[in-house]
């Protein structure tokens, strides 16, 4: 592990518009970067290779900072292989909306998906099943685990092996858990990432990256319990929505927002129950939160 600062020549890209607001990811986990190593054992990154792919989000709201149109976007991790979307059945209670904002922010992405459904010990009567098969429908894998019984653990461990994985859910949810039963003696809290924000002023998103084994990679996102995806427009929105995209070509106008728009297939797809309309409830509450312009 080398500490690394950033080569000067980027920094100038720490302050692109005049409005105050800042880049706030020049170099993210899971980069591949070339570095001089100084005498004292630090590096300096003089150069970020291409993303293969990155997950972003809109970054919070800084106070004091002015608004025009959309938020910036907060890179979280790159180059990934895998993500794991993580819920709890119960404590916390399972939150469809927020698997399908993660979802949302993957699909945009291109990484493919794995959702993990974690404390099934605490699902008694099995209420989870519906869920569990809802995703699977869709064409999601989808798994359940306890960390306590060892449900599921070994099927998540085969997906993780020689890949670079994600692992991204609420706090709670049991993640710290899960990444302890497959990987006993690991500490998953290695370490912080600062990235720059208003003014220069750091605001902490930790973002950990631990090599289990050779070829194995596991991110670790403890900063990120909120997810706002970032960068996309109301029309493509449905692109997202896997279960919508037999549907979305067969609407009148090819616009569609899919709200009220007369001659609406996804519309007719939720009425004659062919789409969930706990997915299409999701869909609508994502599209709410779209800001159409986009300040770069
Ligand atoms: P994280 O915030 O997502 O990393 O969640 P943690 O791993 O810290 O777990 C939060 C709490 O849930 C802890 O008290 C764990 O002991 C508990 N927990 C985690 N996994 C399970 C599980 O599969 N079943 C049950 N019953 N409790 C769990
Ligand atoms: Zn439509």
């Amino acid at each position: 592990m080398i500490r690394c600062s950033l080569k000067g020549k980027f920094k100038k890209e720490f302050n692109l518009k005049k409005d105050k607001l800042y880049k706030t990811d020049i170099a993210v986990v899971g980069d591949f970067v070339n570095y001089e190593l100084n005498d004292d054992g630090t590096g300096v990154i003089d150069e970020i290779k291409k993303r293969e792919n990155y997950l972003s989000r809109k970054a919070p709201k800084i106070k004091g900072a002015s608004y025009r149109g959309e938020r910036l976007e907060q890179i979280v991790a790159s180059n990934i292989d895998n993500l794991f979307i993580i819920s709890s059945a119960l404590e916390p209670a399972f939150n469809n909306k927020v698997i399908d904002r993660f979802l949302v922010a993957g699909e945009s992405s291109h990484v493919p998906i794995t959702i993990i459904i974690n404390k099934i010990d605490l699902d008694r009567d099995n209420l989870i099943d519906s869920w569990v098969n809802l995703y699977k429908q869709i064409g999601y894998e989808t798994i359940r685990t306890s960390a306590v019984t060892g449900e599921g653990i070994g099927t998540v461990k085969d997906l993780l092996l020689n890949k670079k994985t994600l692992f991204w859910g609420q706090s709670g949810v049991g993640k710290s858990s899960i990444f302890n039963k497959i990987f006993p003696g690991l500490d998953l809290n290695v370490g912080e990432i600062s990235t720059y924000s208003d003014k220069g002023k750091h605001t902490t998103v930790t973002t950990n990256m631990i090599k289990v084994e050779e070829n194995t990679f596991v991110i670790d996102t403890p900063g990120i319990r909120e997810i706002a995806p970032y960068g996309i427009k109301k029309k493509d929105l449905g692109h997202y929505f896997l279960d919508f995209t037999d549907y979305i070509y067969d609407c009148r106008f090819n616009t569609c927002t899919h709200q009220h728009e007369p001659g609406c297939a996804v519309i007719g797809a939720v009425k004659n129950n062919y789409i969930s309309k706990y997915r299409y409830e999701s869909y609508l509450r994502i599209l709410e939160t779209i800001e159409e312009d986009i300040i770069f």
